[in-house]
């Protein structure tokens, strides 16, 4: 299909020099909701877990919506039109992905207990996650579930693992004991790299 070809600027432009590209969003309506069917090629252009932009349409839409593992696609129940889910892809980057001062997605998460920071790689800019936003208490119970505090740029959650999570602790991403992630918490600032996603 011709538009698995197709990929864009992850800013929206136009500009044929942006370095930034990502798949364009592929929707279709099945018996079980809406697809985002390339929700996993997308999430791994924009280094995010490809959970998190599932989520981030359900929670926009009202409704339920998660990250197939199998299929690699985002499902979100009910029918929506194609227009509305790139819509909800634009905002996804403009709000979790994009920089706010430079605009560049070069950001990373750092996760804490109860708080996400954005971490600019570009521009050095730091700016907290709104607190009231439920994907902000999502992003957090995840890392809190899979008993590591953050995972690596683009990782993918297995949420398989989330319970015992073993193998998500074999990479570079620790996990410290409870008495210790008090004192993460606090140190993340100081220390970026620990936490940097
Ligand atoms: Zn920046």
């Amino acid at each position: 299909m011709a538009a698995t070809h197709l990929w864009v600027n992850v800013d929206g432009s136009d500009d044929p020099g942006y370095r930034y590209r990502m798949p364009r969003a592929e929707v279709c309506v099945e018996r079980r909701g809406t697809l985002l069917k390339n929700c996993g090629e997308i999430a791994k252009a924009l280094h995010r877990p490809p959970q998190y932009l599932a989520k981030f349409c359900g929670l926009l839409l009202g409704c339920h919506a998660e990250f197939d593992e199998e299929q690699r696609a985002a499902v979100i129940r009910g029918d929506h039109l194609p227009a509305t889910v790139h819509g909800l892809v634009r905002k996804f980057i403009d709000g979790w992905v994009l920089c706010a001062r430079c605009r560049l997605p070069e950001t990373r998460l750092e996760v804490g207990r109860s708080k996400v920071t954005f971490d600019c790689k570009a521009c050095g800019a730091r700016r907290g996650a709104s607190a009231e936003h439920k994907l902000t208490a999502f992003i957090v119970s995840v890392c809190r579930r899979a008993r590591t505090p953050n995972w690596q740029t683009g990782a993918e959650l297995d949420m398989r693992d989330a319970r015992p999570a073993a193998s998500l602790l074999q990479g570079s991403v620790k996990w410290v004991s409870k008495r210790r992630a008090h004192s993460v918490g606090s140190a993340a600032d100081r220390q970026p790299r620990a936490m940097a996603l």
